[in-house]
């Protein structure tokens, strides 16, 4: 690090605490990566957990000179979320969310994410406006400061026109918060310079009138190239100048540290069609007849975009017939009740009436078939990604038109494309706007191909602004990409006024500088991410981050795109033959220990990554022949090794009630200190032994299958529990209650379903044990007849995937909801329970069921919103409880008063989760006990 560097970070140290002044080489690489195709490593990267951080780290930043970015979610597409001088990303505490009266406005911190905004007002029947594609990753910090937008709210539903108040950090260090009437003043007061400036500026506009009927020119449509010039015309008042300045600024003029948007409606009443045209010219003709009538969406695609996903199930058969010229639109119209929706679908009808069709028009109100409809259209870009060339990268451009001129235009861009080779490019997107995204692989490993690039982008912006006076970037932000062709666009005038704005908001040049407005018109071909091959798992991946929310390490170290990109950097060096050594301890913490391999990063993932598999196969390779021999003896003699465990854990217990819970804990931890940690820490929700014994079923007539997982047969309650009784014991009687008869598979303490074995990496003792298993239940479920119970499951997910439909398996609560609960009689328990879904029922679409099972068993059930995977992943509660602590670091605040009791259904993940709530978690067939009256075993 150089002597300045070395400057800068002992600044930040000084000010905020080391931890969260982050300086390894493999995080900084980490961390800085964000799903653009460009790459810088910032120096230092500082988490913000407050304004006094960002305070902070400005004054720092000021005093050493060195530029600051800010940082979202690092979901940009055009280079404005990296740095190389100081990233600040934001930490949990900007996750606040207000309502206002009726949920008419809702103020945001800059992180919480914009999906979990929309879930917080969706039960007011209201959303915010800006629907970028990328809403479930992206933060509203991102989503202002791009002004980003998508599918259904055009120009009049974005940050900037849904823009009721902001509260913002300037460079200077200067706190404006225009909700607060002091503040206003004050800032009046003390920043009259810098607001008599953009009064100024907006004077001068107003008093030009063809430079100010040329930005509402280029406003009619989606617009985010260079500075929103809008607000010089649209407002008088200087607060209100500079505050919809910052909106789109790319974090090159202030920190929004809140925002407050007028909410819209989120219509209930819906009805989508799939429409397919011979030609793309008609498609495009159809688009402009129905801007005019009251359409909530309009989405383009090409034949291409068409062929890249109609071999997908739910894609309507007919598209595969359509010749080389088609097109699609997928049109939306929306109502507030039956009456409107039938009265817009009617002027739908009538734009389209006379256009010619390839087939009849069909809008379907069927909540599943849209859904289907939709899926068609949001598959076509990750079908591109998915199917590129290892090492190149996957770019998605990002235009406007003006939309009566959309069809001359996209038929121009899909000649360009062709003209440049490149022939797999699909072109879809929000016609009604005439924001058209080109979808197209690039390699940049080769000068002849960046040249390619370079010149193809040339005609593109010659096309776009040339011919059709349209935005080079309509919703992805300017960032490093079109920054070179800002002047082309705007001409001098324009890049002269947004020179003055940065001026007059960072006059020293501080934040993000090279993004928006840069003097080296070469810079969109500079600092170009590489994508090497590192692992056939993930090579796919094109680091949107759209796994990050997902992940439970999240904030403790990596996210799954961080581990991605970690490892491959580790692939380039060694390919390179530079030494590895330095980053190997950084990932093997924070890319491997830390991984729960939970899998739901695989459902977040638009090319289906599931990182959890690298790091397996990982954990794997990095293993000895020892190690593989001990897993497969471990795996032989699994009745004895389950006994020892029940040993283990009946001496904790005899030890506990001798001694109480604090001798026990202080004596523990003080061994687990002693032994560097490889003692599991013990708490005192650390289960008891379970005491289980088969009893022949009395009744013969309703035989079920039923397989305890090898941690019910182990773990029983804890001490502390009221319940005394083990998941094995209480789901044979609910079994019995509701007239089954529950037959065992033999020698059931040897099986197991080879989950602790998959999760360390010993993949073909796992499988083996899977065999094994599968073949006990074939034989007791009379090869397949009966139905099998688990109770446990990440056990019965395991087994789905390994038997693939060959025996019928059914979840725990797939059984409570479909065979018990029909037969019981049920007392609700008046109470209110939470319910935890681990990631197995996510992933088999089970967390409904298990939901809709407590809710006929409690008054009132609770389901934490921002409580993802427990991070306990069999074992790592204990072998790293770190991880356990952090995933579930929201628990506790987020039960309410008088949520005395949590269920779930897997037995390891319930010690995590009562150990961090601080109320017991049980399995979910305790609950149905205890409703359908025989709460035997209750203390
Ligand atoms: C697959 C894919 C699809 C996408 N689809 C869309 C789409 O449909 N529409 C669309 O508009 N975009 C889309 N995007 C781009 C991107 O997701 C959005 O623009 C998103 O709003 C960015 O939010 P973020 O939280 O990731 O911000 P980041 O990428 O972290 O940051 C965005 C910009 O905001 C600045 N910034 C961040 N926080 C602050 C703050 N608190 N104060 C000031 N400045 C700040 C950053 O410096 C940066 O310049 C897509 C991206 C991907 C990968
Ligand atoms: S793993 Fe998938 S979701 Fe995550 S960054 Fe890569 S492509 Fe995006
Ligand atoms: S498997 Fe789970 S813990 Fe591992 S990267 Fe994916 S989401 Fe994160």
């Amino acid at each position: 690090m150089s002597s300045s560097a070395d400057a800068l970070v002992s600044a930040l140290r000084a000010v905020l605490p080391a931890q969260r002044v982050i300086t390894d080489p493999l995080r900084r690489l980490a961390y800085g990566t964000d799903a653009s195709f460009y790459r810088l490593v910032p120096q230092v990267v500082v988490v913000a957990e407050s304004e006094a951080d960002v305070l902070a780290t400005l004054a720092v930043c000021r005093e050493q000179r060195a530029p600051l970015t800010f940082r979202a979610a690092g979901t940009s597409l055009s280079g404005q979320a990296i740095s190389d001088s100081v990233l600040l990303v934001l930490g949990d505490g900007w996750r606040g969310a207000t309502l206002g009266p009726g949920a008419v406005t809702v103020r945001l911190q800059p992180g919480v994410i914009g999906g979990h905004a929309n879930r917080l007002l969706a039960p007011h029947g209201r959303k915010i406006g800006p629907d970028p594609a990328s809403i479930d990753a992206a933060k509203v910090g991102g989503i202002a400061a791009n002004n980003a937008s998508g599918m259904c709210c055009g120009t009049r539903e974005n940050s900037y026109h849904t823009l009721a108040g902001m509260r913002l950090v300037l460079a200077d260090g200067a706190l404006l918060d225009t909700e607060d009437a002091a503040s206003i003043e004050a800032f009046r007061q003390s920043h009259a310079e810098l607001l008599l400036g953009l009064a100024m500026l907006a004077r001068r506009v107003r008093e030009d009138a063809p430079l100010a009927e040329r930005i509402r020119h280029k406003y009619r449509m989606k617009n985010t190239t260079g500075y929103g010039l809008n607000a010089l015309v649209d407002f008088a008042d200087p607060i209100e100048i500079l505050t919809h300045l910052m909106i789109g600024s790319e974090g090159t003029l202030g920190f929004i540290a809140a925002v407050t948007y007028r909410t819209v409606p989120d219509h209930a009443h819906k009805a989508t069609a799939l429409v397919l045209f011979e030609a793309l010219r008609t498609a495009c003709e159809a688009v402009t007849r129905l801007k005019t009538t009251p359409v909530a969406a309009v989405e383009l695609m090409d034949r291409a975009a068409l062929a890249s996903v109609q071999e997908q199930p739910g894609v309507p058969p007919e598209v595969r017939a359509l010749g080389d010229d088609a097109a699609a639109l997928l049109v939306e119209v929306r109502g507030e009740d039956e009456a409107q929706l039938a009265h817009r679908l009617h002027a739908a009808r009538a734009a389209l009436d006379g256009s010619a069709t390839a087939t009849p028009i069909a809008f379907t109100d069927d909540p599943e078939r849209c859904a289907a409809l939709w899926k068609v259209r949001k598959g076509t870009f990750p079908s591109v990604g998915s199917r590129r060339a290892t090492g190149t990268t996957v770019i998605i451009e990002d235009v406007a038109f003006p939309v009566e001129r959309l069809a001359d235009a996209t038929l121009d861009l899909q000649k360009l494309l062709h003209a440049h080779g490149y022939t797999e490019a699909i072109i879809f997107g929000h016609a009604l706007e005439g924001n058209l995204h080109f979808v197209f692989t690039q390699d940049f490993g080769h000068e002849a191909e960046v040249a390619r690039y370079a010149r193809f982008m040339d005609e593109v912006a010659q096309l776009v602004v040339g011919r059709y006076d349209g935005a080079l970037k309509a919703e992805h932000g300017t960032g490093r990409n079109m920054a070179p062709f800002v002047a082309l666009e705007w001409g001098a005038e324009g890049v002269a006024l947004m020179r003055e704005i940065k001026r007059l908001f960072d006059p020293e040049g501080l934040l993000n500088p090279g993004v928006i407005l840069n003097d080296d018109g070469q810079t969109h071909l500079k600092n170009l991410k590489p994508l090497p091959a590192a692992h056939e798992l993930v090579d796919k991946c094109i680091e949107c981050g759209f796994c990050e929310p997902t992940c439970p390490s999240a904030g403790l170290t990596f996210t799954p795109r961080q581990r991605i990109t970690s490892w491959r950097e580790l692939a380039r060096r060694e390919r390179a033959g530079e030494d590895t050594a330095p980053l190997r301890p950084t990932y093997a913490y924070d890319a491997l220990d830390t991984c729960a391999g939970c899998g739901l990063c695989a459902t977040a993932c638009p090319v289906g990554i599931e990182t959890g598999k690298l790091v397996k196969a990982q954990r794997g390779e990095s293993f000895g022949a020892l190690a593989h021999r001990i897993g497969r003896a471990v795996a032989s003699n699994y009745g004895a090794v389950s006994a020892g465990v029940r040993a283990g854990l009946a001496g904790a217990d005899l030890l506990h009630a001798a001694i109480g819970t604090r001798a026990m804990g202080a004596m523990t931890g003080g061994l687990r200190e002693l032994s560097g940690n490889r003692i599991p820490p013990w708490t005192p929700h650390t289960p008891r032994a379970a005491r289980f014994a088969v009893t022949p079923a009395t009744n013969r007539s309703d035989p079920v299958v039923y397989f305890p997982s090898c941690a019910t047969r182990s773990m029983g309650p804890a001490r502390g529990d009221p319940i005394a009784d083990s998941v094995p014991t209480v789901t044979d009687r609910v079994l019995r209650r509701a007239g089954y008869a529950p037959i065992y598979p033999a020698n059931m303490g040897a099986l197991c379903c080879g989950q602790p074995f998959e999760s360390k990496g010993l993949a073909a003792t796992a499988g083996e044990k899977a065999a094994e298993l599968e073949a006990a239940l074939r034989v007791a479920s009379d090869g397949g007849r009966l139905p099998i119970v688990f109770d446990t499951s990440p056990c019965a997910y395991r087994m789905k995937r390994h038997l693939e439909g060959r025996l019928h398996v059914l979840d725990i609560s797939e059984a409570l909801q479909k065979l018990v609960l029909p037969r019981l009689q049920l007392r609700p328990l008046a109470e209110t329970v939470a319910v935890h879904p681990v990631c197995s029922v996510r992933k088999q679409g089970l967390d409904g069921v298990l939901h809709a099972v407590a809710a006929a068993c409690a008054t009132e059930v609770i389901e934490p919103e921002r409580v993802g995977c427990c991070g306990w992943a069999g074992d790592k509660g204990w072998t790293t409880p770190e991880l356990n602590a952090h995933a579930l670091r929201e628990l506790r605040a987020s039960l309410p008063a008088g949520c005395e009791s949590g269920y779930s259904s897997s037995r390891t993940c319930e010690i995590g989760l009562a150990q961090h709530s601080g109320i017991p978690y049980r399995s979910i067939v305790h609950l149905v006990d205890a409703a359908s009256g025989g709460a035997a075993g209750r203390g």
